[in-house]
């Protein structure tokens, strides 16, 4: 069977440590779907189409690697793109907490699907998309939590 992981999230901004996610993911699995979820009542500060294309140019040499957008509960994502597996990352005890019970409802909701947790390299820990939307609305330089060129 093609272990196919679909990666959920904001991504509002994608950054390093989402990154590090993705490639670790791919020693795990044949490919890793980024789906970036669009809750079309949550205005996004990052545009979706700037962070699709900054995603695709991110990942340009991974085949395996592929980007979707959804508006729809990520359990039915998963299954609608082929995807067996829900991958995510945990930094501390407050992912975790939300992270439990959301990989719950998930299996419930689709029998078998599993979630597969990656702890963050410690040195990526502290990134988080709030902060640096924090940090890009007051100007101050974000480049070295993304892992591509903000313009
Ligand atoms: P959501 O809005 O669904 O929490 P995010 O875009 O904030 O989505 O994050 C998507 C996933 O990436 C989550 O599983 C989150 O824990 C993980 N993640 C975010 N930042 C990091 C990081 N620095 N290291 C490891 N995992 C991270």
């Amino acid at each position: 069977m093609k272990k196919v992981a679909l990666f959920p999230g904001s991504f509002d901004p994608f950054t390093k440590g989402h990154a590090d996610i993705v490639m670790r993911g791919l020693k795990l699995f044949d490919e890793v779907i980024i789906g970036i979820g669009t809750n079309s009542a949550k205005k996004r500060y990052f545009p979706l189409e700037m962070m699709t294309e900054k995603i695709r140019e991110t990942f340009k040499d991974n085949e395996n690697v592929k980007i979707i957008s959804y508006d729809d509960l990520t359990a039915n994502a998963a299954v609608a793109n082929g995807a067996n597996f829900l991958l995510r990352g945990l930094r501390n005890t407050t992912d975790f907490e939300y992270e439990n019970t959301i990989s719950q409802v998930n299996r419930h909701l689709v029998g078998g699907l599993e979630t597969v947790f990656l702890i963050t390299s410690p040195e990526l820990a502290p990134i988080s998309s709030t902060i640096v939307r924090e940090l890009h609305k007051y100007g101050a330089k974000v480049d070295d939590f993304l892992p591509y060129d903000l313009d």
